[in-house]
């Protein structure tokens, strides 16, 4: 993997430290344009909601045949569905899929036949404990069919005969997701993934995909280091599918973010991906720490979210995963009651702002070489101990400078200076900045670097 930098060419882009203050309401309206949809692994409710996106973003979308081979996979048949119904022995519709997407398990197999409340309750799914909800359950691998409704109309449900009707299909057809690439000026990537599987749920995962369509549109807008991709894919089958279909160019990822969960009250959660100090795990850790004083810190575990994939040991990859209430930590992941109710504007804009700053301290943390490194070089003669006297923070500025030039030979990052000075990340970048300009340091791996390591001294041993 490159990890070469080019002269910095850092474009403006740097860590804000405020969002936009109607972007997080401008996430809220496409999650609420969005839920109404039918999601599943496949189907049209999957190429509604990417069709939806491109209003958006630039997003390209791709079909992979049913049947293809991926890894240890294949993709499915597609599945969609018209309607679906049970109807008592007066007519009346006690539960219909046109109420709510989780009425059915997801991939039912057609059914239309008359049964009893006794053959029928094995395929009734509720929740006891939640008598209001409706569990999202699916069965995408096994051909198997059933119902998700509350558990109070389950109650209610008197033993008589009852008609159930599922107006689905399974068909050959095709997996559907969507990517879409911002190049930077070196074509190393940071990859960026939400699932788009989940039916009218809005946590999980709506929010993270409206927050990589808000983040792709705003980055669109600057110029960056890295190249930035981003994938709306199906969980586990889809990034299996886009890992599959882009093994050649694996390697030019530098990083990545799987963002779900990522709208309701709780603090931000980062889980580290399975080489666990990668660069994208340090910058995570920084800005959460710094920034976001309830969050955690969590380490990688086999499950999750894509994360599994894209952290299975063939691949690798530095891929995180940031959150906020983990799943299955709150009450309301995988039922009905995971709405528009649980989660709201100000967390999602705060969530687009960690996302923000955590790239853009990946876009700015370089390594320098100290041009000067025998004995510490004569700051005043190069007028910085002048230029210091325009800063408010003399002192700190002054010490920041004593530790850049100690610790650049090449090996430590802007980042590491930082935590090893215990200073923070911005004024470490902005004295090394002026040193840049004193010609007392260059960017560490650069083409000059390379040809200029000869003469100019000391920096490469
Ligand atoms: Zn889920």
């Amino acid at each position: 993997m490159s990890t070469a930098r080019n002269p910095p060419l850092r474009h403006g882009f740097r860590p804000q430290t405020e969002v936009p203050g109607d972007i997080g309401d401008s996430m809220i309206s496409l999650i609420s344009r969005l839920y109404p949809m039918n999601r599943s692994i496949t189907g049209d409710g999957v190429r509604e909601t990417l069709r939806t996106l491109t209003n958006y973003i630039d997003l390209r979308i791709h079909e992979v045949a049913s049947g293809t081979k991926v890894f240890d996979w294949e993709i499915p048949r597609e599945w969609n569905i018209r309607g679906a119904y049970i109807e008592d022995s007066h007519g009346n519709r006690v539960v219909d899929f046109d109420d709510h997407n989780l009425h059915v398990v997801g991939y039912s197999t057609p059914v239309n036949q008359t049964m009893s409340l006794e053959e029928l309750r094995p395929r009734l799914h509720s929740l006891a404990d939640k008598p209001d909800w409706i569990p999202y359950r699916t069965s995408y691998y096994n051909d198997d069919w059933g119902f998700c409704l509350a558990h109070k109309t389950l109650s209610a449900m008197d033993d008589g005969q009852y008609k159930v009707v599922i107006d689905s299909t399974l068909t050959d057809g095709s997996l559907t997701y969507g990517d879409l690439l911002l190049p930077g000026a070196i074509t190393d990537e940071v990859i960026i993934f939400a699932h788009t599987c989940h039916p009218s749920l809005c946590n999980d995962n709506l929010s993270g995909i409206s927050l990589a369509v808000h983040l792709a549109a705003e980055l669109a807008k600057h110029k960056t280091h890295y190249s930035y991709r981003f994938i709306f894919a199906p969980a586990t089958i889809g990034s299996i599918t886009w890992l599959a279909q882009n093994e050649d160019n694996l390697k030019r990822i530098t990083g990545g973010l799987v963002l779900s969960v990522i709208g309701d009250d709780g603090p931000l959660v980062y889980k580290q991906s399975r080489r666990s100090d990668s660069e994208m795990d340090k910058a995570a850790e920084y800005v959460l720490n710094t920034h976001f004083p309830d969050s955690r810190i969590e380490p990688f575990s086999p499950w999750g979210y894509d994360e599994r994939q894209f952290c299975s040991p063939g691949i690798n990859l530095p891929v995180g995963r940031l959150t906020r209430t983990p799943h299955g930590e709150y009450p309301q992941y995988h039922t009905s009651a995971d709405d528009l109710s649980i989660i709201n504007a100000k967390s999602l804009g705060n969530s687009l702002l960690a996302v923000w700053q955590i790239l853009g301290l990946i876009e700015n943390n370089l390594s320098y070489i100290n041009t000067q490194p025998f004995g510490e070089p004569q700051l005043g003669r190069r007028g910085l101990y002048r230029k210091l006297g325009g800063y408010q923070d003399v002192a700190d500025r002054q010490l920041a400078m004593l530790w850049i030039l100690n610790q650049s030979d090449g090996t430590n990052s802007i980042l590491e200076i930082a935590k090893k000075a215990d200073m923070p990340f911005d004024l470490i970048r902005s004295v090394a900045d002026d040193l840049v300009g004193a010609a007392l340091l260059r960017p560490a791996d650069t083409l000059i670097d390379k040809s200029e390591n000869d003469q100019s001294g000391g920096e490469r041993q």
